[in-house]
C-alpha cells in the first residue's frame, strides 16, 4: 500500500496515550482531563486497545507496560507495524510538528518506507500575514516556495484553507481585494480571505506548471475547523477556472460526511481525485459503508487510500487495517451485485497502490 496522505510520527518512542489522540484539541485548563475521561468510551480507542493488546500478546489493561517493552527497539517495533499492513511508501505532510521536515530520512529509517513529502502552504501564508507583509509579497513568497519545494523533491502541495477562511473560494478575488482583506480585525487564522482565495487559485496554476498534484483538506478535521466551511461542493466555482481544472486535485479525508459529494466531483471533474482517510481512524466501524458509497459512483482510477496517521505509528497501522476491512466489506457487496473477481482485484490494486504511484510518480 502507498499511504497517500499522512503526517510525521514519533521518532523516539514516546509513551502511547490513546485518549490524547482525539479530534477534541481544546486547550482549556480541563481539556486533558476531559480527553482522559472521554477516551475509553470512544469506539476507536476501544478497538485500538483490544487489537494492539492482541498484537503485543498482553491483556488490554497491561497495554502501557507491554507497549513500553516493545518500544525499547523502536525501529523494529515501528517498521513491524508498517510491514504488517503492507505500507511501503508514505506521502507525508511534514508541516507539523515544527522541524519535522528536517527529519525525512529518519522517518524512512524507522518505518522502512520511502518518504515523499508534500508542501502545505498555510504556514507560509500565516507567518507572512503575522509579520505584516503586503498581499503581493505574500503571493510571491508562496509561489516561490512551491517551486523551491519541488526542486527539493516534494511530490505535491496541500492546502488547509478549510481550517482558515473556508472552501467557499471566490475565484475572482483580485490583488486589491487581497490587500484590503489583510486589514480585517481578525486573528491571523481567519484574516485575509480574499488573499487566501487569490493564493489558492494562483497556486493551482503554479502546481499545474510544475506538474504536481494539490491535496485539499475537505470534511472532517479536529475541533479547530468549522465543518460546514469544509464541504467540497463549495469549490465548484474554483474548479471551473482554468487553474482549477488544470491540475490534479485530491479531495482528502473522504470529504466526511460528504462522501456522495466527493464521489460526484471525482466522477464529473477529470482532474479531481478522492482520498479516503482520517475518518477511518475516528469512525472505524462504518468505513465499509462509507467506502461503498464512494466506490458506487467514483471511477476506480480516481480513488486513493490513506491513513492520515500522525504522532504515533499505531494510528497508521490501525487506519490501514480498518481500511482493508472496509474494502473487504464493500467488495463483498459489489461481488454480490455481480462485479467479477478480476475487476475487484484491479480496483483494489488501483485504490491501495496503483493510482498513487501514477499520480505522484512514485
Ligand atoms: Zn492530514
Amino acid at each position: 500500500m502507498i499511504d497517500n496522505h499522512c503526517h510525521p510520527f514519533s521518532l523516539d518512542g514516546e509513551p502511547l496515550d490513546l485518549s490524547a489522540l482525539s479530534l477534541d484539541v481544546g486547550q482549556e485548563p480541563d481539556a486533558d482531563e476531559r480527553r482522559r475521561r472521554m477516551g475509553p468510551g470512544r469506539v476507536a480507542v476501544e478497538l485500538l486497545t483490544a487489537r494492539l493488546a492482541a498484537r503485543l500478546g498482553c491483556e488490554p489493561d497491561e497495554l502501557g507496560a507491554a507497549r513500553a517493552r516493545a518500544a525499547v527497539d523502536w525501529e523494529a517495533y515501528v517498521s513491524g507495524l508498517f510491514a504488517d499492513v503492507g505500507i511501503t511508501a508514505l506521502v507525508m505532510d511534514p508541516a507539523w510538528p515544527a522541524g519535522a521536515a528536517e527529519h525525512l530520512e529518519d522517518y524512512a529509517t524507522v518505518s522502512h518506507c520511502s518518504i515523499h513529502p508534500i508542501l502545505r502552504i498555510e504556514p507560509i501564508v500565516d507567518q507572512a500575514i503575522g509579520e505584516g507583509a503586503g498581499a503581493e509579497e505574500i503571493v510571491r513568497t508562496v509561489l516561490d516556495a512551491m517551486a523551491d519545494a519541488v526542486s527539493r523533491g516534494f511530490v505535491a502541495f496541500k492546502t488547509i484553507v478549510a481550517y482558515r477562511t473556508g472552501l467557499d473560494v471566490d475565484p475572482q478575488a483580485t490583488l486589491r481585494d487581497a490587500q484590503s482583506s489583510l486589514l480585517q480585525d481578525l486573528p491571523v487564522a481567519r484574516r485575509g480571505k480574499a488573499l487566501r482565495d487569490l493564493i489558492f487559485r494562483r497556486a493551482l496554476g503554479v502546481a499545474a506548471d510544475l506538474g504536481r498534484p494539490f491535496q485539499v483538506h475537505t470534511g472532517i478535521g479536529d475541533s479547530e475547523i468549522r465543518l460546514r466551511e469544509a464541504n467540497p461542493l463549495l469549490l465548484e466555482e474554483l474548479l471551473r477556472t482554468p487553474e482549477g481544472s488544470a491540475v490534479p486535485i485530491v479531495l482528502i479525508h473522504g470529504s466526511y460526511p460528504w462522501h456522495d459529494e466527493q464521489a460526484y466531483l471525482a466522477a464529473t471533474k477529470p482532474n479531481v481525485w478522492a482520498d479516503i482517510s482520517l475518518f477511518t481512524i475516528f469512525s472505524p466501524v462504518t468505513v465499509g459503508d462509507r467506502l461503498l458509497r464512494i466506490l458506487d459512483l467514483a471511477p476506480a482510477a480516481k480513488i486513493l487510500a490513506a491513513t492520515d496517521g500522525y504522532q504515533q505509528p499505531e494510528l497508521f497501522w490501525f487506519g490501514a487495517h480498518v481500511l482493508a476491512e472496509g474494502w473487504d466489506e464493500a467488495a463483498k457487496r459489489l461481488a454480490a451485485a455481480g462485479a467479477r473477481s478480476g475487476w475487484l482485484r484491479d480496483v483494489n490494486q488501483a485504490f491501495f497502490e496503483g493510482n498513487a504511484r501514477t499520480l505522484y510518480g512514485i
